[in-house]
């Protein structure tokens, strides 16, 4: 686009490759890409804040310089450290500092309600004289993108995250505990270290509801179980409707005491709620430890084997893959290649 400003074939034709874009982060670096090349505008960032159970924390998608484009990869830093977005995010408004050329930085907050879902952080030597217009085109296309990739995320009926989206975020966590361990190269890790865990979280006798109450008041089970799922977890674990009644959680990294309190957390919460006309609900839960070298079926396979094992001894309980193997109550399958040896 260079000197000559802004085309409208110019605008189309970003438009058209970041509609192209089937990913969030494609997405992002081709509109970083696209804004760089407008007039006046030197920087770009695209960033996006985590609610965490520490405080809220930065995670950098994309930036672009003069030099070139980055993607992200890189670890999240406290809000603290970005003044501009901790403002955009009180506020929900665009904030603004100058740079030393006599230029602008701008933080516009990308919205979804009133939430801030993302920061857009544009650097201009013309306070944004030539481009505002575009950026803020953009910037709506962008946050619709944000809009749809989010319904096509979540389970209609309790706002969890889907299945659909499952083996990309349990690929991340897995990918994550690799590059995290200090002892990558073993083949099992300490006892004590934090690790990703998993759990498949099953109501129990949820058919029995539905024949006595009828499929509403089912699904008002379900609604108000993923509300104290939504209590019993912190911000940064991750909770799924898998289908029916059935819900896994990937917990953040943490011991495995904490682990298992936390599933008997929500355990005990579940049994001790009241629910509307429905009155006791119990649920059951089998979780396991995800190691570095894990690939997602044997991780959900395990943890399906210590919940039917729960289902039949009595429900209402949680286990650990780990202590039904220690207490010779299931057999390790190993695998390989994807074929169960025996
Ligand atoms: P268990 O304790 O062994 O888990 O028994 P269960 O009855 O909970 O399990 P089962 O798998 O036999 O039954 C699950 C039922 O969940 C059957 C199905 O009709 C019902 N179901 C599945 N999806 C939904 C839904 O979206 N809403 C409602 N209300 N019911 C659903
Ligand atoms: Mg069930
Ligand atoms: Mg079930």
């Amino acid at each position: 686009m260079g000197d000559s400003g802004i085309t409208v074939e110019g605008v189309l034709e970003s438009v058209v490759r970041i509609t192209e874009q089937r990913s969030r982060e494609t997405l992002e670096q081709c509109l970083v890409t696209a804004l760089g090349e407008l007039a006046g505008i030197t920087v770009v960032t695209i960033a996006r804040p985590l609610r965490r159970s520490s405080g809220t924390v930065v995670e950098i998608l994309a930036h672009s310089t003069p030099e070139g484009m980055s993607a992200g990869g890189m670890p999240c830093a406290p809000l603290g450290d970005f003044p501009l977005m901790a403002r955009a995010l009180a506020d929900g408004r665009d904030t603004v500092a100058p740079l030393p050329d006599g230029g602008e930085r701008r933080c516009l907050p990308v919205l979804d309600g009133d939430d801030v879902v993302a920061f857009l952080v544009v650097d201009s030597v013309d306070r944004l004289a030539a481009s505002e217009a575009v950026v803020r085109a953009f910037l709506a296309v962008y946050r619709n993108f944000l809009a749809i990739l989010r319904d096509s995320e979540r389970d209609t009926l309790t706002g969890l995250k889907n299945r659909k989206t499952f083996d990309d975020n349990i690929t991340r966590a897995i990918a994550q505990t690799r590059a995290a361990m200090p002892c990558r190269d073993e083949r099992r890790c300490h006892q004590d270290d934090e690790h990703h865990w998993l759990g498949i979280v099953d109501i129990d006798h949820f058919k029995r509801i539905n024949d006595t109450y009828g499929h509403a008041f089912g699904d008002e089970v379900l609604l108000l179980f993923a509300a104290l799922m939504r209590k019993v977890f912190r911000a940064e674990d991750l909770l799924f409707r898998f289908g029916g009644e059935e819900f896994v959680v990937v917990l953040a990294p943490t011991v495995a005491a904490k682990a298992r309190q936390t599933f008997e957390r929500l355990r005990e919460a579940v049994e001790h709620f009241h629910f509307p006309q429905v009155g006791r609900v119990t649920t059951s839960v089998g979780f396991v430890r995800i190691d570095p070298d894990d690939i997602p079926a044997t991780v959900v396979g395990q943890a399906d084997e210590a919940l039917y094992w729960a289902k039949r001894h009595g429900r209402n309980r949680v286990c650990w893959y780990d202590d039904l193997l220690a207490a010779g109550e299931l057999k390790r399958h190993d695998t390989e290649g994807g074929a169960e040896l025996f």
